[in-house]
């Protein structure tokens, strides 16, 4: 197994002290990898610095081209990595190679594309007797640090655009999470310039924290929770580095009387549950209007009762377990308090599963309130909670009534209701009859403490590139 981190071209072995990577669904250990040293954070860093000074200095079409070349790669070890992925994160291996790897490949694809399509304002005369123009520049070293629900996913949301508009990246995976992270490394390692792309590995406070507090690093992309988000933008405020945060979720959903109530429940069983819900658009907060509240209610139980959990390489799984130990203490916490409450109905699951992995049963908690903690928390794990509304300003009401501004979704056939609450939710997407497709063409990202800045489309590429005016006088 590959566990070398990629510095300045070069697979190293982490001097730091030794992590234990496991495998979730089983408990058990994959692999003991050695984190980066505070010195090797720095050699990364400045390696960097130094490839920008050429990288940012290429052409459009040459990084199009490795850009094209690290899809390919990725595609042709297809298996590999969606298998390595699936251990490591308990997910089924179908959905790691038949969702996620394609997806991945694609955001390649796309940011080559994008990188020769950059657009801006028309050259002109704004001033009599001058000429001005746009130019979208890279910003120089990007520092990018990754989530564990989706590793090879969010690496390549991050660094396919960074690299696209010319800047180089040191990307930190989860501790977690990093075995996808580092075998790309040494695929893509001869595919570009040393120091261009740094792979590292290690935790959040030892290894995190001198990245993206570096004085070199001129941007900080973290996908994480809400906390880590805020502790960056503290730590690093002093330098005023470009940030962009993506950060947590906790989607409403609003399923009105009209709606085709077999696509809501089907939709709600995939979306509300895909990856164990640890997404940060999981369909969980539900709020379902009086007329088919009750029928939703019981339809929803049976449905998601049957989804499947199991081990990562059978074709019937369909739920694999949480990330660790720790977080689905976590989710259980959440769900007993929420159990407790004496209004709250318990219509399936609500308990960890028994077995050495961390799984928890998927779990639907009906009547709940729009001030309970589980309405209010994001829980990312295999929980949706409903709670019961009579009219739609009401609804809009409690969807917007959020700390968090990540996504949302609508289901219902009346498309002036569509598109009326489409224009009025305060969430960062929106989607009318179903929930969680992305495109790589369609930003991605959040408005209130789910962040700002977007991943994937036009607006991501932008996102790392500054831009500037340049004024000639006749
Ligand atoms: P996390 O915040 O615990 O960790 C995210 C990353 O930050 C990890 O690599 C971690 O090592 C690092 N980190 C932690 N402390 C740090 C520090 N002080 N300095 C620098 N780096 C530090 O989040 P997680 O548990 O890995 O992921 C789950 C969270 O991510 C959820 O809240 C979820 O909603 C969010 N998420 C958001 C999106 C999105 O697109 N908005 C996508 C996926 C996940």
């Amino acid at each position: 197994m590959q566990t070398r981190m990629l510095i300045n071209g070069h697979l190293v072995n982490g001097e730091g002290p030794a992590w234990t990577v496991l495998d979730p669904a089983k408990g058990s250990a994959l692999a003991q990898i050695n984190e980066a040293t505070e010195a090797q954070v720095d050699t990364a860093v400045r390696a960097a610095d130094q490839a920008f000074q050429h990288w940012s200095q290429t052409t459009p079409k040459e990084r199009a081209s490795a850009l094209l070349a690290i899809a390919e790669v990725i595609e042709r070890h297809a298996e590999e990595l969606a298998r390595l992925e699936s251990d490591n994160c308990g997910k089924p291996y179908a959905a790691a190679l038949g969702d996620e790897i394609p997806a991945i490949a694609d955001v390649f694809r796309y940011f080559a594309g994008a990188a020769r399509c950059l657009g801006g304002l028309a050259a002109g005369e704004y001033l009599p007797g001058h000429t001005s123009m746009i130019r979208r520049d890279p910003l120089g070293v990007v520092a990018s640090i990754a989530p564990w629900n989706y590793p090879l996913m969010m690496l390549a949301w991050k660094i396919a655009p960074a690299l696209a508009a010319g800047n180089t990246v040191v990307i930190k995976p989860s501790e977690l999470t990093p075995l996808t992270a580092l075998r790309l490394g040494e695929l893509v390692r001869e595919l570009l310039p040393a120091g261009v792309l740094n792979i590292l590995f290690g935790r959040g406070q030892t290894v995190g924290t001198p990245l993206v507090t570096h004085a070199k690093v001129r941007m900080v992309s973290l996908t994480g929770s809400i906390p880590t988000g805020a502790h960056i933008i503290g730590a690093t405020a002093d330098s005023v580095k470009r940030m962009h945060m993506e950060l947590g979720g906790k989607a409403p959903v609003l399923v009105f009387d009209d709606a085709d109530l077999d696509a809501a429940i089907d939709g709600i069983r995939t979306f509300g549950f895909y990856n164990a819900g640890q997404d940060c658009t999981a369909a969980c907060r539900l709020y379902v209007q009086d007329g088919i509240y009750e029928r939703f209610v019981e339809r929803l139980g049976a449905a998601v009762a049957s989804i499947k959990p199991g081990p990562q390489q059978a074709a019937d799984t369909e739920l694999g377990p949480l990330i660790s130990a720790q977080h689905r203490d976590k989710v259980a916490g959440l769900v007993n308090r929420a159990i407790a409450q004496p209004h709250i109905r318990l219509v399936t699951g609500g308990k960890a599963l028994p077995g050495d992995g961390f799984f928890f049963a998927p779990t639907v908690l009906a009547d709940a309130l729009q001030d309970d903690e589980i309405v209010r928390h994001e829980v990312f794990g295999p929980v949706v909670s409903v709670t019961r509304f009579s009219d739609e300003a009401q609804a809009l009401e409690w969807a917007n009534d959020s700390e968090y501004g990540l996504a949302s979704s609508v289901w219902t056939r009346d498309s002036g209701r569509a598109h009326r609450l489409a224009a009025r939710l305060q969430y960062g997407c929106t989607w009318v009859n179903t929930h969680f497709m992305l495109v790589s063409e369609m930003p991605h990202g959040g408005q209130k403490h789910s962040g700002y800045g977007k991943d994937m489309s036009m607006y991501g590429l932008e996102d790392y590139t500054c831009v500037r005016h340049v004024m000639f006088k006749h």
